[in-house]
């Protein structure tokens, strides 16, 4: 019972390793691994520069949507002045 619930721990503890995050290819212990910020495991090269290409399309947008965050603050500015009346 116990050996059942050990090994259920050791599996999901090298969960994230297992697999390409990119395309799913399973990876082995005698495999290349190419890790990617830390905890993104890729079969190859090929998968990981794929992946940061997205994550640097994905932080383009990010970037755009900042520039439309201004009324953010003043936001900020309205509170602080609002706790100033408060005091
Ligand atoms: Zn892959």
């Amino acid at each position: 019972m116990s050996s059942t619930a050990l090994s259920y721990a050791g599996a999901e503890n090298t969960h994230f390793l297992e697999a390409c995050t990119l395309c799913s290819k399973p990876l082995g212990h005698n495999s290349d691994i190419y890790m990617y910020r830390g905890n993104n495991p890729f079969c190859s090269q090929e998968c990981r520069q794929e992946q940061i290409e997205i994550d640097e399309a994905r932080e383009k947008t990010w970037r755009v949507s900042k520039k439309s965050k201004k009324s953010d603050t003043s936001n900020k500015t309205n509170l602080q002045t609002g706790t100033l009346l408060v005091a």
